[in-house]
């Protein structure tokens, strides 16, 4: 990384301010929603159609390229942007490798789509995953911390052993966002993101991005957008502009306050287990201090028994019982109602943006409850 996460992000609320803005312009991002463009005569050069590009995409890609210090793509949602690099590029005949443990709908996808297509896929625990061989993957793709289990992999070490065996490696960076973690720096060749979470952050909007440095990639993506129609609104993309202007401040607050609640938490005599990266003795500690810029706002924690969990989830004043995270509220779920491979009283906990002691007070009388 050449520049800091703080002077990404410093620099990402003047953005406009150095790159667009002429005498008279607004200083707020405007919404343009169009279809057409006026263009007489020789299209070339100028926007043409709304499928093509639209001035508010690249104003929210202009800033999140900014903060991956990358071309950034936006999508509809974390899946569309999933989707895209997966369709465009792999061919029949390829084999990816997927995380067993990340966000389930990541190996659905490729269950359902890619495997009829040719493409067939093996799944490997986040935690071993630098363990085994890379060889005959065109495509490996991680994700860490993982979705739920919170279990990290060292993206460093999984690059070069990939790189090496000829893949194209992936980082799903949902969990963590560019200021938290920067895959891309540490040797990934393509970030996937559902900004979706922490990014846009007010639950009103879903959206995703993919960003490389590597052009044929970047251009291979744009394409497959261009082509496939699976184009954000630019409602949603102003909404995640909106949203990424703040994003440092809510990130520092919700991380903080994890790193906080996640010692009280895992003494208090209700919880039977508990994972947090940033939880001294936790599996993903070591790893996560020398690979992450934050230790995350997600806290996994298991009580004793679905009934345990569900009724701390309904009883705590401050939680939004919901799935999805990275919310301004705070909001848990058990992942096991999904079916993910976790117990029954696992409760994925999304810390929000409470002042950190009125949530832990909150917390703790729904867990004496
Ligand atoms: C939510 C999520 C996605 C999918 O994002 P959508 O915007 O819901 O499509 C992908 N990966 C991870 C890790 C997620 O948490």
């Amino acid at each position: 990384m050449e520049k800091t996460s703080s002077r990404l992000a410093a620099e990402a609320i003047h953005l406009r301010r150095h790159g667009e803005l002429a005498k008279g312009d607004p200083v707020a991002l405007p919404l343009v929603m169009t279809s057409m463009y006026h263009l007489p005569g020789d299209p070339a050069g100028f926007r043409q159609y709304g499928r093509f590009d639209n001035p508010t995409w690249q104003a929210v890609e202009t800033l999140l390229g900014h903060i991956e210090e990358a071309e950034a793509l936006a999508f509809p949602s974390g899946m569309g942007a999933i989707s895209a690099v997966f369709f465009s590029l792999l061919r029949s005949g390829d084999r990816v490798l997927l995380p067993a443990d990340g966000y389930y709908t990541t190996r659905v996808l490729a269950e359902r789509f890619l495997k009829p297509l040719g493409v067939d896929h093996d799944l490997r625990p986040t935690a071993s995953f630098g363990e085994g061989a890379f060889d005959g993957y065109r495509l490996v793709f991680v994700e860490t911390p993982s979705n739920p289990g919170l279990d990290i992999c060292d993206i460093a070490a999984v690059a070069s052993a990939a790189h090496a065996a000829g893949a194209v490696v992936v980082a799903d960076n949902t969990t963590m966002t560019p200021l938290g973690q920067r895959p891309l720096d540490l040797g990934a060749d393509v970030v996937v993101a559902a900004d979706t979470k922490a990014p846009n952050g007010h639950s009103d909007a879903l959206f995703g991005h993919v960003a490389s440095r590597d052009a044929t990639i970047t251009k291979a993506v744009a394409e497959w957008r261009k082509l496939s129609g699976a184009i954000p609104g630019p409602f949603e993309a102003w909404l995640v502009h909106r949203g990424l202007e703040t994003l440092e401040i809510r990130f520092d607050r919700m991380c903080s306050t994890a790193e906080l609640l996640a010692p009280r938490l895992a003494a208090h005599p209700a919880v039977k287990a508990l994972r947090y990266p940033g939880l001294d003795g936790d599996p993903s500690h070591n790893l996560a201090r020398a690979q992450m810029e934050r230790f995350g706002f997600m806290i996994g924690l298991t009580l004793e028994s679905e009934a345990a969990a569900e009724r701390f989830i309904d009883g705590c004043e401050f939680l939004q019982p919901a799935t999805s995270f990275g919310g301004v509220h705070s909001s848990a779920e058990r992942r096991a109602r999904w079916g993910d491979a976790v117990g029954s009283g696992f409760v994925r906990l999304s810390v929000g943006c409470e002042p950190a002691e009125e949530l832990w007070k909150a917390l703790n009388e729904a867990l004496d409850g």
